[in-house]
């Protein structure tokens, strides 16, 4: 990037050679940006003048719908053999026993580092899918909503976008029973949680870093007396404001749910609540034909995590019968063993190919390009899913885009969609150089503005943890 910089409360300008935007990829664009980080003009055919230049192909900056950002520090923690059996739910002990002593602040840290590491992987809106919100006896901190304030605390220093979502989490199991010792710093009723997310509202409603939304964790940990209360209470808040919920994860959760009710999970679900498009079904593994078409019509976005689904052996989303129903879907690095928009997108086309003996599956129409539809289909579904105006170079939208270095030896040369295609199936280099988030350069040369820093901070809290 050239060595020019612009007074913070004046437009900045960016002039980038090559550059994905809604109508296709463009050249010599000029891009204005407000001083609160929004686009407000997009011109092709420019010439740079003063304008600061991107010297590399310009694309949005990706969408992360879906994490979890205390689980980042046990990465590569639960590779172990433990007995015979070893599942999600073993996974699950390993997860409560790790989170017992975390306090507040080691949250803010570890989800920091996690923060610098996706904005130099490519994404630039995290959704947060946030339960960790008691002390460790389980009982509230004087502010319910203090973990939460951390978390975006987290988000505010290093840049990147946030939509918050504070989990409802109320019971063990379906029919509302009883919670365990180790979900006791997770548990609130609806009024309890809804009264958090008001406050959390209230102060970042001029923030435009931040959206809020509302998590249910899932069906086993929801009652319904408590999922449709919460779920209008949102709606009456902010009528577009995301909802997510895990759902049909584990082939046990549905087992489970038939045996409860005789229906399935997603089935159920369609039936007792209102699902549009300001929903976020996280995983839908394991769906019918029929739920399949169903989730599709809904306008909702299925939330694919597929290196976490990979890690914790949960299964295939079946996606050829979902993209035939234009179903709408963004990805998410979840538990965080990987940090990677192209691992995410490269695995979710691999495994279909695997799964099904073929090859292109993700496909989108008027494109060749498997893998500008990967890439297009995840930015439209996670900006729909986190209810941010981002995921496209164009005006009203967050200045959020990457900058590839086109001396990467697999981008060599290659033009418009054919760097979609190398960029997510060609090699291992990670070829995001440069990094604008919010209208700021966050991330210079591969590095990230605040990256010693935050990673100081993070190796003081996680050895002591
Ligand atoms: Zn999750």
């Amino acid at each position: 990037m050239d060595e020019k910089t612009s007074c913070a409360e004046q437009p900045i300008h960016y002039f980038a050679e090559t550059a994905f935007l809604p109508t296709g990829w463009a050249n010599n664009v000029l891009i204005t940006v407000d001083s609160a980080g929004w686009i407000t003009q997009v011109q092709s055919n420019q010439k740079a003048d003063h304008a600061i230049g991107l010297n590399g192909p310009v694309l949005p900056g990706m969408l992360n719908l879906h994490s979890h950002a205390f689980q980042r520090a046990m990465a590569g923690l639960t590779e172990r053999v433990t007995g015979e059996g070893d599942s999600f739910w073993t996974w699950r002990e390993k997860m409560y026993h790790f989170l017992e002593k975390l306090t507040p602040e080691d949250q803010q840290a570890i989800a920091a580092q996690l923060y610098v590491e996706m904005l130099k992987a490519g994404f630039t809106t995290v959704g947060e899918f946030h339960y960790l919100h008691h002390q460790q006896d389980g009982t509230p901190y004087h502010d319910r909503a203090l973990t939460s304030r951390h978390i975006i605390q987290a988000a505010m220093e290093t840049g990147i976008a946030i939509t918050h979502m504070p989990v409802l989490y109320a019971a063990s199991g379906l029919g509302g029973q009883v919670p365990t010792d180790g979900q006791k710093r997770f548990i609130n009723n609806d009024t309890q949680l809804m009264e958090m997310i008001t406050s959390l509202m209230d102060a970042y409603r001029d923030n435009p870093q931040v959206t809020m939304g509302l998590a249910l964790h899932s069906l086993r940990a929801v009652p319904l007396s408590m999922l449709q209360p919460a779920a209008e209470s949102m709606r009456r808040m902010n009528k577009t404001a995301p909802i997510h919920i895990h759902i049909a994860e584990q082939l046990k959760e549905v087992n489970d749910c038939i045996a409860w009710c005789g229906e399935r999970p997603v089935d159920w679900l369609l039936k007792q609540v209102e699902v549009d498009a300001n929903w976020c079904l996280v995983h839908a593994t394991h769906m019918t034909e029929r739920e399949t078409r169903a989730l599709a019509k809904t306008g909702a976005v299925a939330g694919l995590c597929p290196t976490t689904e990979a890690n914790l052996g949960d299964g295939f989303f079946n996606l050829p019968t979902y993209l035939a129903e234009n179903g709408h879907f963004g990805i998410g690095s979840d538990s965080h063993v990987s940090v990677s928009v192209i691992e995410e997108l490269r695995l979710l086309e691999y495994g279909q190919r695997l799964l099904h003996q073929k090859r292109a599956i993700t496909r989108m129409p008027h494109t060749a390009s498997i893998g500008a539809s990967l890439y297009r289909m995840a930015l439209a579904g996670g900006a729909q899913a986190l209810g941010r105006a981002a995921g496209a170079i164009e005006v009203g939208k967050r200045a959020d885009f990457i900058v590839l270095d086109p001396t990467v030896p697999t981008l060599l040369d290659k033009k418009e969609d054919f760097i979609f295609d190398a960029m997510l199936f060609a090699g291992n280099v990670n070829p995001i150089r440069h990094v604008i988030a919010g209208g700021k350069q966050v991330v210079k040369d591969f590095r990230h503005v605040r990256e010693e820093e935050v990673a100081e901070i993070f190796k003081n809290t996680y050895r002591g943890l």
